[in-house]
């Protein structure tokens, strides 16, 4: 299986110049063409496309993985692609139960984010996840040790607390007032390696909603393919802000009013 980025010596395959589909191929074609911009062979279009220009999936970097909300079907973009010129006909599909791909694309080969993918739907009932090399998470896994910490952020309102409302059962989100809390795993020469890693941190940190991976970006998760990416941009900020906080001296969990006795 090959890395979600390209090996070295590899050449980015040229989405435009994909052969005619086979008979089998063309058959399973009603998994991923539909007019609905929502289906997850034409979110994951769109949604590299914007991750691309966020710099977060560029030179063939990064994945998503989306599960179809009614037939259960996970949905994988390619390895080994230029994300801002994928397109439907590009994505694997899967069985979820059987774990059987229902559809192999000519010229591709399943990302090697796939395992990682399937521990978070198998481990956290996800129903997407985002697998970025965004900077700001490689600076913070060069600045912190074995986790990211960042408090008393109004952004962090937006990551789950991993809690329920007693009353409604309705999903809790941080506070204001709560530490964000991110585990850190180190990388492997080979993408799918990661796997006992971020199996392991899932156990470790049950209210997680996303995993940095040390010189090498983040894999975040949600209960929808909105949360995820929802999640995906908050903690991008927020690392993106705990590195500027470092920079200045200031320590990204330090308390409120705190921060002049750090500033340099
Ligand atoms: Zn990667």
């Amino acid at each position: 299986m090959s890395s979600c980025f390209c090996k070295e010596g590899d050449t980015p395959i040229e989405l435009s110049r994909e052969p005619a589909r086979s008979m089998e191929s063309q058959a399973s074609d009603p998994l991923v063409k539909s007019s609905d911009p929502r289906h997850p062979a034409n979110l994951i279009c769109s949604l590299c496309k914007l991750f691309y220009y966020n710099n977060w999936v560029t030179g063939t970097g990064g994945g998503i993985s989306i599960k179809h909300p009614e037939t259960g079907h996970i949905y994988i973009a390619p390895s080994g692609v230029q994300k801002e010129q994928l397109q439907p006909e590009h994505m694997f599909v899967m069985d979820r139960a059987s774990g059987a791909y229902i559809r192999t694309p000519q010229l591709y080969k399943p990302s090697a984010c796939t395992p990682l993918f399937l521990s978070c739907y198998s481990q956290r009932n996800a129903g997407a996840v985002i697998h970025t090399h965004s900077q700001h998470a490689v600076m913070c896994s060069l600045i912190f040790d074995k986790e990211f910490r960042i408090a008393n952020i109004e952004q962090i309102k937006a990551i789950p607390s991993g809690k329920k409302d007693p009353l409604r059962g309705k999903d809790l989100n941080l506070s204001f007032f709560d530490t964000l809390v991110i585990p850190i795993i180190d990388n492997t020469a080979h993408e799918e390696d990661l796997t006992d890693g971020l199996q392991e941190a899932l156990l470790a940190y049950p209210n997680a909603t996303a995993v940095i991976v040390r010189r090498h970006g983040i894999y975040v998760w949600g209960p929808t393919v909105d949360k995820a990416k929802v999640f995906n941009e908050a903690i991008d900020y927020l690392m993106e802000l705990a590195c500027k906080m470092r920079q200045l001296g200031i320590p990204p969990d330090c308390g409120i009013g705190e921060e002049s006795k750090f500033l340099r």
